[in-house]
């Protein structure tokens, strides 16, 4: 006993101020880009090509966040004069149109239910389905329990049995083989309940976008509340989404 006060005196308090206060990022943190629309059309052009995931919009001078992977080959290639990530980590939206952005993204509490706010305000319990995900976007999610973030202390927590759960949050990009759980998932929340996408795959297919196997984005199969993109995305991007959205 005594060993643990002493240790809990040494650490002192570890979890974050956060929403009160802002937390600085490493510099090579990747967050909301801003597109610059008077890079030259052959730039832009050229970094449409080399966007492995066919996020480039060159003509209309647009990023699909909900496909970007945050890999950097367009800043690189542009120098910056086109595309450049900035360190705002707040990325999450209630509509997919959303996402398709020139690094302007409306403020998501202004588009947030008010009967979700209502309902879940003080309480939201969440189910987790790993829909063949590649385990990142859960690790980032799996951090929010930590005591640095320490998400019960906003009434936010994961939950075992979908039956105890207000939603789901999904991530990967929905394998063939995982649909029936994910449904079966789905419908054992009791409603009024919601439906979370977190990162890429979820959002669009990620890196698989194009095959047979996987689903080209949640939103085909269920009613996606909010959107969440990154991959993975930040903890605190999940986390300012969380809170912007229910509370
Ligand atoms: S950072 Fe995003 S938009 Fe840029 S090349 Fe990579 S995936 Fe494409």
């Amino acid at each position: 006993m005594l060993k643990t006060l002493k240790n809990r005196f040494e650490q002192g308090y570890r979890t974050s101020s956060y929403p009160k206060t802002t937390i600085e990022l490493p510099a090579r943190y990747r967050g909301r880009p801003q597109v610059n629309a008077d890079a030259p059309a052959d730039l832009a052009a050229r970094c449409a090509d080399a966007c492995p995931q066919e996020a480039i919009d060159a003509e209309r001078k647009l990023i699909d966040l909900g496909r970007c992977v945050f890999c950097g080959s367009c800043e690189r290639l542009s120098k910056g004069r086109f595309i450049s990530f900035g360190q705002n980590f707040e990325l999450g939206v209630a509509d997919r149109e959303h996402l398709t952005t020139d690094g302007r993204i409306p403020a998501l509490a202004r588009h947030a239910k008010k009967h979700f706010k209502a309902l879940f305000g003080r309480s939201l319990q969440l189910r987790q389905v790993s829909a063949a995900g590649c385990n990142a976007c859960e690790a980032d999610l799996n951090v929010l329990a930590t005591p640095f973030f320490d998400l019960a202390r906003f009434g936010i927590n994961f939950v075992a049995s979908p039956r105890h759960a207000d939603g789901i949050v999904v991530t990967g990009p929905i394998s063939r083989n995982m649909r029936t759980a994910l449904f079966s998932t789905y419908e054992a929340v009791p409603a009024p309940k919601v439906v979370i996408a977190v990162g890429s795959c979820a959002l669009s297919g990620g890196p698989f976008h194009g095959s047979p196997e996987i689903t080209a984005g949640l939103d085909s199969l269920l009613p996606v509340d909010l959107f969440i993109p990154g991959c993975p995305p930040h903890p605190l991007t999940n986390l300012h989404a969380l809170l912007n959205y229910f509370k």
